[in-house]
């Protein structure tokens, strides 16, 4: 700990941000950075504790809290203070392949557990590892690390999102020689396609690919394995296979009306969103431009869907939430170390509010009915009012509807945000790998090998829609893994 009394001095402070006003015109990312004495300053308020929750990644009342990577946190604060950026850079890389992604994506499980949380501000844990990591760029410490010796095993990777990645890169610098396998044009999984511009910014992506690239790394992009490669070409080809396809089958909507033209998938909406920011759509983009939007998932996708409508110029924009809103603060059963429960107002609807005057969310409402117009495109929604419920057989609470609460609103877009349901069929099927019921890829808990000798499966499309810093961590403890099967025993961390 390098200031003793940095959490009494410092308040909390944490990047800057665009106003949203000025924001939504493009889809840049709108993070501004601190100077380098504030950023020490927010790093002397970490205190290296005795017991440092940060970096735990324990689970608690069924959610994770704390880094699921265990990210050296407190290490990497103190280097931060003494001004040691390349010791706390090798630190962060201990344990964090991809310190750029979490850097700018991570809801940071960290900051929930940090001690100086429990009465006050927790420390700037997410923007202190941006800090580091960009500063490794900026500076030409990220320079491509060859392996000096190859083992002469192949590996394959299925798919090209953080665990995909975080799989390939820790086999190739372990020696092995790997290959990703993308079925989409560019390679990175929904850090490329999923999550906005302005979140992540494309090229962040294509940094870190390039890099892996002259690291030796092979990517065949628009190859879809199960389609243009077979499972058994692999097999000839390939010591182990690594199934990182993610978990993209999105959970659809039973109402009726469904099949009128302008309701789709968020995932889609987004990826075509941002394939026409990159220079990528050749063809068909959907576009909230001049439509009122209505957005069915009050979480985190339906928030970038929010962000993404009012930058490309939407009439108006609403996301229908099924729960109540959660409240403000921590309720008592929701102590500290948890994951806090409570409502929080994302980049998305803080732009709603500046554009629009209010908030989007409209909670404990669901859609009951699409209407078409005289062509079948959609020109309103009927929307009904839900309350909870206990239901008598299951003895669980369950979302009811509340009798003639029934209401009209005018909407010429609707993107579905409520979920997803497992990884596609096809990408199973191919392997012969079995599916658990939430249709993710099987395997024993807390391993990674499938059902199938030498193919074994990480990220999303085993343990279900999550977040980066999952993934990573999947491709992590995934790779070791594959490491102990090729030779017998391993040494990787
Ligand atoms: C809209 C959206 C926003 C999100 N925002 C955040 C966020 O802000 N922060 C956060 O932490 N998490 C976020 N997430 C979740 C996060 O993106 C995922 O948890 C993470 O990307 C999962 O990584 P993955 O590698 O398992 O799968 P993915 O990122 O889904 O990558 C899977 C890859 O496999 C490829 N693939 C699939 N099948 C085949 C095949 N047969 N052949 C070849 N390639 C194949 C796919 O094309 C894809 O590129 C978001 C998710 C969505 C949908
Ligand atoms: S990866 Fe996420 S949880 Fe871990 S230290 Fe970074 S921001 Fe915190």
């Amino acid at each position: 700990m390098g200031k003793a009394t940095g959490f009494m001095e410092y308040e909390r402070e944490g990047n800057g941000s665009v106003s949203p006003k000025e924001r939504i015109r493009d889809f840049s990312e709108f993070k501004i950075p601190m100077s380098g004495e504030r950023r020490r300053e927010q790093a002397s308020r970490c205190m290296n504790c005795g017991v440092p929750f940060c970096q735990a990644g324990a689970v608690y009342a069924g959610m994770v809290s704390g880094c699921p990577l265990h990210n050296l946190i407190p290490e990497w604060n103190d280097e931060i203070y003494r001004e040691n950026w390349r010791e706390a850079l090798s630190r962060l890389l201990k344990t964090n392949n991809f310190p750029e992604f979490t850097g700018r994506v991570c809801p940071a499980l960290c900051e929930a557990a940090c001690t100086c949380g429990l009465n006050g501000q927790p420390v700037t844990v997410h923007d202190n590892e941006l800090a580091i990591i960009e500063k490794g760029f900026e500076n030409g410490w990220m320079t491509p690390q060859i392996p000096e010796v190859r083992s002469g095993k192949r590996v394959a990777v299925v798919g090209s999102g953080p665990s995909g990645l975080a799989v390939a890169d820790q086999l190739n610098q372990r020696g092995h020689s790997v290959t990703v396998f993308e079925r989409d044009r560019r390679p990175g999984g929904l850090l490329m396609y999923g999550i906005p511009n302005m979140k992540l910014d494309k090229k962040i992506v294509s940094r870190r690919i390039d890099l892996m690239k002259s690291e030796g790394i092979i990517f065949r992009t628009e190859t879809d394995v199960g389609k243009d490669i077979s499972f058994e070409e692999l097999k000839r080809e390939f010591d182990a296979i690594v199934i990182c396809c993610g978990a993209k089958k999105p959970r659809d909507l039973k109402v009726e009306g469904r099949d009128v033209k302008g309701v789709y998938f968020a995932v889609d909406f987004l990826s075509m969103a941002t394939e026409k920011v990159i220079g990528d759509a050749d063809g068909f983009a959907i576009t909230a431009k001049d439509k009122n939007v209505i957005i069915v998932g009050g979480g985190d996708t339906g928030n970038d869907c929010v962000g993404t409508c009012i930058r490309q110029g939407c009439k108006s924009v609403a996301q229908l939430e099924m729960l109540a809103r959660p409240p403000l603060k921590r309720a008592e059963n929701n102590p500290w170390p948890q994951w806090p429960r409570v409502c929080k107002t994302d980049y998305g609807q803080e732009e709603s509010i500046a554009v629009f005057g209010g908030d989007p969310r409209i909670y404990q409402t669901t859609v009951k009915k699409f209407h078409a117009d005289d062509k079948g495109n959609l020109c309103s929604i009927t929307t009904v009012k839900l309350t909870p419920k206990k239901d008598e057989a299951s003895g669980r609470t369950v979302m009811t509807e509340v009798e003639e609460s029934e209401e009209d609103m005018p909407c010429e877009l609707l993107l579905i945000a409520a979920g997803f349901v497992g990884c596609e069929d096809y990408v199973a099927e191919a392997f012969g790998a079995e599916k658990n019921a939430r249709g993710c890829i099987s395997t024993e808990n807390g391993k990674y090998s499938t059902s199938v000798k030498g193919v074994f499966a990480a990220g999303d499309g085993r343990r279900g829609q999550s977040l980066v810093v999952h993934a990573i961590a999947e491709g992590r403890a995934c790779a070791k893994e594959v490491d102990e099967y090729l030779m017998g025993y391993s040494n990787m961390i």
